[in-house]
């Protein structure tokens, strides 16, 4: 194919972040709004992205240009924690963390062994993704190889960006659910030969959390982290009181919870720590100090009753925070309402968070904190061309509070507030377009 023949052209209005930021209050100096923009895209990659007037004259008269004119434009949002084959169980009533999980969680993942089924559930999971506006995300699967297989073949379909990988687990679970540490670097290894760099698709070395790991099992961890210094690591951290209690009863040698993840080289760059709900100092600075990253998960946190993130302590701490929904124990797909759910959990504790905050954690700033800032996360030239077309007035009641707003704060903070998978009017992947809503 020719050049031109790849080439798309998006006009409308525009919204992104340029750089990343060490402070909120640098984010407004950094947004970029194009009230009548193009993008232009070459084979899945940002080729040119600035005002109408200036590049129209680059579009080859053979092109129809998509005119989302009266719509806002914006990167794909980027969900830093979330577990697939969850999917069928959000909404389960009644417990915390640990009953949660021996109630409802580990039953659910029992199924994932089915190849089959974790093929239907990995393209159900990947429309909801997309219906809501979500194009990069780091995923849970379950201890079974089959689970990541059926995702990352569903997801190289639309050559999506999405990190993923085997849960390791091999105590305190059912037997049904458990590997040994042998197997699961066994497995873990082939998955990442198979799949890591495999187009756009990364592998995250996955133990669960401490309490499901024995300490073979996380030296197993650390030498595929050796062998593959360019994988990713996640897993949960500080999540809920009788949690890390328990944390310090299985492994009290070590100072603490992150100290168990920190001993086996499991903190740094490229590891995602989800919750951090009841971090000790040391704790903090031990995240900052390695550069690790935090997926901040309200909606679960506030559903499992898990207590309130600090946000403002990470940005004093200089820690990259993304967004997580934590799909089963969150509550929604939709960033949207999940960023609805931060400004309240945040605000219990006196913060305030500014829709430009908002937008940069679920964009550029959750690209950041998953080490993918350069590839995605705004419309840089070069860039992957994954994004979403927002409709600001889905509804009587978001027509009826876009009007009276004024300002593109205040207009963008009531999409926050008010939006849900109503507000996602097309969803673009790799340049192309994966999800038009009816
Ligand atoms: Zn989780």
């Amino acid at each position: 194919m020719s050049g031109e023949q790849t080439l798309k052209a998006v006009r409308g209005s525009f919204l992104d972040i340029t750089r990343t930021v060490e402070h909120p209050e640098e984010i407004e100096s950094a947004l970029r709004f194009i009230e009548d923009g193009l993008l232009l895209i070459r084979d899945g990659k940002v080729a040119w992205f600035g005002e109408w007037e200036d590049g129209k004259a680059q579009i080859p008269s053979s092109i129809r240009v998509r005119d989302y004119r009266g719509k806002i434009v914006v990167p794909g949002f980027v969900d830093t924690h979330i577990h697939y084959p969850q999917s069928e169980m959000v909404g389960a009533y009644g417990e915390q963390l640990l009953e949660w999980l021996n109630k409802h969680t580990f039953p659910t993942e029992r199924r994932y062994q089915d190849a089959e089924y974790a093929r239907e559930m990995s393209t159900f999971f990947l429309k909801q993704l997309l219906r809501n506006g979500t194009t990069t995300a780091l995923v849970f699967g379950t201890v079974h190889p089959e689970s990541v297989d059926a995702l990352f073949e569903a997801a190289s379909q639309i050559n999506m960006r999405m990190i993923a990988g085997k849960v390791m687990m091999d105590r305190n679970a059912p037997d049904y659910l458990l590997d040994d540490a042998e197997s699961s670097y066994l497995q873990s290894k082939a998955l990442i030969e198979r799949w890591h760099k495999n187009g756009r698709l990364l592998y995250a070395i996955t133990p669960r959390f401490a309490p499901t790991s024995t300490p073979q099992q996380l030296a197993m961890a650390q030498r595929l982290r050796e062998e593959y210094p360019d994988t990713w690591l996640h897993t949960h951290l500080c999540e809920n009181k009788q949690e890390i209690a328990w944390v310090k009863e299985l492994y009290p040698e070590h100072d603490g919870y992150l100290d168990v993840y920190h001993q086996y080289g499991l903190t740094g760059k490229r590891s995602v720590f989800a919750h951090c709900v009841h971090l000790e100092d040391k704790e903090w600075d031990c995240l900052s100090k390695t550069g690790s990253s935090i997926a901040f998960c309200p909606t679960s946190n506030l559903y499992l009753g898990s207590g309130l993130f600090n946000l403002q302590q990470a940005w004093r701490k200089k820690i990259k925070v993304g967004i997580g929904t934590d799909i089963g124990a969150g509550t929604t797909f939709n960033m949207l309402q999940t960023l609805n759910e931060a400004y309240k959990v945040v605000q219990l504790q006196g913060y305030r968070l500014s829709a430009y905050e908002a937008f940069y954690l679920s964009t550029l700033g959750g690209a950041h904190a998953l080490g993918l800032d350069h590839c995605i996360g705004n419309f840089a030239a070069g860039k992957e061309a994954d994004f979403v077309v927002l409709e600001p007035t889905a509804t009587p009641l978001q027509q009826l509070r876009y009007d009276n707003s004024v300002s593109l704060v205040d207009k963008l903070f009531v999409m926050i507030t008010l939006g849900d998978d109503r507000s996602i009017y097309r969803t673009y992947v790799d340049g192309r377009l994966v999800y038009e809503r009816t």
